[in-house]
């Protein structure tokens, strides 16, 4: 396992508006060796430590997450955007640039028995992880680990998931 995995990554500019430099990680997941080592290394630094679930984030942490999951040996759960979820859900609020948005979980997957690892493609502000890991820690489960495949530092994500006791891991800032 020793491909340079960041080469992978396309920066694609003025996406989703201009001044934006989007990390694309469709030409990652496109490459089979590079996928498949990215999926490894995140659940190889995650084994062994009791983990019951992967929680991914809509959208591309579900492409990661799922991977991870199957590796660990443990059950999947989506953390999705409001309304895309068909059972009783619980959701937590958090911050945009412009608004609000809201992630949900199943109500009923979740509790004081479990202990999940969130799973996102890319850590940016930490907006979006901080709201997951606190959704997950609302159920009861133990939240703290989260994994990225991209951290960006610059944008202070990790360090805001860290002060919130969540051990952070990337493959590449
Ligand atoms: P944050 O909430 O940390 O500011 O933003 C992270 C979320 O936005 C993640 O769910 C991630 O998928 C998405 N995101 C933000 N910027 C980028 C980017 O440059 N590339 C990719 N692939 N996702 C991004």
């Amino acid at each position: 396992m020793s491909l340079d995995l960041k080469s992978l990554v396309r920066t694609i500019p003025d996406y989703p508006k201009p001044g934006i430099l989007f990390r694309d990680i469709t030409t990652l997941i496109e490459h089979p060796e590079g996928f498949k080592e990215s999926v490894e290394r995140l659940a190889e630094a995650h084994r062994g430590l009791g983990f019951t679930h992967v929680a991914g984030i809509e959208a591309r942490g579900f492409i990661f997450g799922a991977g991870v999951a199957i590796a660990l040996g443990v059950g999947f759960v989506p953390v999705r955007k409001r309304g895309k979820l068909p059972g009783t859900t619980i959701g937590q609020n958090y911050a945009l640039e412009y608004g609000v948005d809201t992630i949900e979980i199943h109500a009923d997957v979740l509790s004081n028995v479990h202990k999940v690892l969130v799973v996102d493609d890319l850590i940016a502000t930490g907006g979006t992880a901080i709201a997951a890991v606190g959704l997950i820690r609302r159920t009861g489960a133990i939240c703290d680990h989260a994994a990225f495949a991209i951290d960006l530092p610059d944008l202070g994500g990790a360090d805001k998931l860290r002060a919130e006791k969540v051990n952070v891991s990337a493959l590449m800032a």
